[in-house]
């Protein structure tokens, strides 16, 4: 269970983590993509933070969609649009709600899938932020299925899209600049699938 607090104590931990893992995040772009993925959902995060105190009396749902929209309007890469209408998905689907339970959270991260799914135009395998995205998803919904906390299904979320970033070492990507490289991607970790991975971490670590 998140509370409006809560969900803005996660939303600041998650621009932590960007910044600590900034530079991680562009080296794997580089290889495979242009160096900026790290310094793009830096930036990003670094303006959400700055509206943060703004949200702090409104429902979940507007934080989130906040957050869609700040982003949109702040990472010029392709990730901005994608995880700016993951986040803008994610928070229609909360609307209203100053506390978000279990069945929230896997509506909220199944809108979000879908939203880049939509936004991108691609499905799984492509080697993109949906190959952790979506073995995430599907985790986390036979947790839910299987009658496990909130906190335990979180930790199957994290442990699925780790194991879903590695497998994209295996993937030739055909959506995003990494389809520009071909088969010369191969051994290569995708950036956003990454940066989803640790955003899932974040969120795992602080739900009770
Ligand atoms: P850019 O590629 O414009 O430089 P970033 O480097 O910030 O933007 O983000 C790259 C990441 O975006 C990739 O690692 C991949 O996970 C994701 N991505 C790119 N294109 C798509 C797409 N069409 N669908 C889903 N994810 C994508
Ligand atoms: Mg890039």
């Amino acid at each position: 269970m998140a509370d409006r607090k809560k969900v803005i104590e996660i939303i600041r931990a998650i621009g932590v983590r960007m910044e600590e893992c900034k530079d991680e995040l562009t080296q794997l772009d580089q290889p495979i993509g242009d160096s900026d993925h790290g310094i793009n959902m830096a930036r990003g995060f670094h303006a959400v933070n700055q509206k943060l105190e703004q949200l702090a009396d409104q429902d979940i749902g507007a934080m989130i969609k906040s957050v869609g929209m700040t982003l949109v309007s702040t990472v010029g890469g392709a990730s901005g649009p994608l995880y700016g209408s993951a986040y803008m998905k994610a928070g229609m689907t909360l609307a209203g709600k100053t506390e978000m339970n279990q069945a929230d959270f896997l509506e909220m991260m199944r809108a979000a899938t879908e939203a880049v799914m939509q936004r991108g135009k691609a499905v799984a395998g492509e080697a993109t932020m949906l190959d952790a995205m979506l073995p995430a998803l599907k985790a986390m919904e036979a947790a839910a299925a299987a009658g496990k906390t909130t906190k335990e299904m979180l930790a199957d979320g994290v442990t699925a899209a780790w194991a879903g970033t590695e497998h994209t070492k295996d993937l030739i990507a055909t959506k995003g600049r990494a389809s520009y490289v071909g088969e010369r991607g191969l051994g290569h970790q995708d950036p956003g699938a990454t940066s989803f991975s640790y955003m899932l971490a974040v969120i795992a670590e602080a739900y009770c």
